[in-house]
């Protein structure tokens, strides 16, 4: 019998490179593995520079479109961004119905449709288009989703806010995480996004499968009970770690790449809050201080503060909006210059990560970065911002699987200067991390060539869309 066509499957990125580079990667990777294609489908409200770049240098397999912009000017000021996500995500649904029907015309059959965790109320239009098959992406970890998931039971059994909760949040399989520390659009249950979130915990039981972008040996509690099913929820495939190949050229890279060519091997802490995030004033500058005290090699990617704008002001897109040096203690550039670089704004993170004289990694635990530091096998200071970043942190430091040292929260200099230097040439908690961090490259390696718990997990996933099951 004639093999079945290559599945072609549609999938929707909700705001945020986070969110795009993860289901890229997943796109390519069906693309190069399984022979299928795959449209990316894109909101309006991010068609940024640095987006529109990304999307057009991805293989011909992978194509993107936009759906028309939706008007959110009646949501009020300072809205949360899981806020903003949800809901141009719900009412795009017509609009995607359409985009949906459309693909199915034109590739004459549509294998699959994903959504990712802000867009699970895009069920609906695939639902209305008659698209069989619906999935979910999860670019974060199994903590995350096992805390989603259970949602709705906690909305009715927790009293009061997470953050005053006396013991910490037990979930089956995970890391207790302390009340302050539970995913940020959580934490005010007043707030819209408190709601929204409790939604898309039971939306998710929609899902026909639940492919998340991580590994077992990371978070081997909740992958062990994940990976068995369970009648009130969908099955779950830890798919991960897919991170980007490499970079595209931007104006730092060579900057940054000429200067770690000139550092010893592994002498340089890496420190960068991601796409988006940014530090209040007071706390650039202990961290300025800090690196100086720590006596190691640092390479910086420095934002202007968020006290000069959200928190997350960055993160529709990545340029910082004023000049990020001003901010800085006076006279640091110069009296660090023989061991630290500044770079505003943006680096090549994957080049960095993968270089040689890179030996550590401050960030602010987003997903992805996790992901990239533990696929080159860089060890972590942990500097949690918002989203689902701190409990990324406890999950990651000694309470959990120990790739990471927290820096504590009163961000003193003195702190963060011991955090980096244990982590780089300590012999205690740094020597343990470091040993940790180098096994976990190894697993997310195995995982994912042939035969590995990755690769298998995907393959199964394309045999239930070529073949006829959900
Ligand atoms: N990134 C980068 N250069 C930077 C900052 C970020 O290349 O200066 C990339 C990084 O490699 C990662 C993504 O942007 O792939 C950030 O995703 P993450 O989940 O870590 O954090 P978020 O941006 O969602 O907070």
């Amino acid at each position: 019998p004639a093999s079945p066509p290559p599945p072609h499957v549609a999938m929707l990125v909700t705001p945020g490179m986070g969110h795009l580079i993860p289901l890229a990667e997943l796109a390519k990777r069906l693309a190069s593995r399984h022979g299928a294609t795959a449209t990316l489908i894109t909101f309006a409200s991010t068609a940024s520079a640095t987006q529109r770049a990304f999307l057009s240098s991805l293989p011909p397999a992978v194509s993107s479109l936009s759906l028309p912009p939706v008007d959110l000017s009646d949501l009020p000021r300072g809205a949360a961004i899981e806020t903003l996500m949800s809901e141009e995500c719900a009412r795009s649904v017509p609009a995607l119905t359409d985009i949906l029907l459309g693909l199915k015309r034109t590739t004459g059959r549509l294998a699959a449709f994903v959504a990712d965790l802000f867009g699970a109320d895009s069920f609906d239009a695939a639902r209305d288009a008659g698209v069989d098959r619906r999935y979910l992406f999860i670019p974060s970890n199994l903590h995350v989703l096992t805390l989603i998931l259970h949602l709705p039971e906690l909305d009715a059994s927790v009293p009061g806010e997470f953050r005053d909760l006396a013991e910490p949040l037990r979930l089956p399989g995970c890391v207790p995480i302390p009340g302050p520390d539970v995913l940020m659009p959580l934490q005010d249950k007043t707030n819209p996004c408190y709601k929204w979130m409790v939604h898309h915990g039971s939306k998710y039981r929609e899902a026909d499968a639940i492919l998340v972008n991580s590994f077992d040996a990371v978070e081997p509690g909740p992958a062990k009970i994940l990976r068995q099913p369970a009648p009130w929820r969908p099955v779950v495939y830890p798919i991960g770690p897919l991170i980007q190949a490499d970079t595209g050229g931007s104006k730092n890279d060579a900057a940054c790449l000429e200067w770690l060519d000139r550092q010893p091997d592994r002498s340089v802490i890496f420190v960068s809050f991601g796409s988006g995030g940014a530090l209040p004033t007071e706390q650039m500058r202990e961290l300025a201080l800090g690196l100086e005290l720590s006596g190691q090699r640092f390479l910086w990617v420095v934002r202007s503060p968020s006290d000069e704008g959200a928190v997350n002001d960055n993160y529709y897109d990545a340029e910082s909006k004023k000049d990020p040096f001003a901010y800085l203690p006076e006279g640091f550039v110069e009296r660090t210059k023989e061991v630290g670089l500044v770079v505003p704004s943006w680096a090549p993170q994957i080049k960095v990560l993968a270089h040689r004289a890179t030996g550590g990694f401050l960030t602010h635990c987003g997903w992805n970065s996790v992901l990239e530091s533990l696929v080159h096998g860089v060890p972590m200071v942990a500097w949690p911002l918002y989203a689902e970043q701190r409990q990324n942190a406890v999950m990651l430091s000694a309470e959990g699987v120990g790739a990471a040292i927290r820096v504590p929260e009163s961000k003193g200099r003195e702190k963060i200067a011991a955090a980096v230097r244990e982590l780089m040439e300590g012999e205690g908690s740094g020597a343990a991390v470091r040993a940790k961090v180098a096994e976990l490259q190894k697993a997310a390696a195995e995982g994912l060539q042939e035969g590995g718990a990755a690769a298998a997990a995907l393959a199964e996933v394309v045999e239930k869309w070529t073949g006829g099951e959900n």
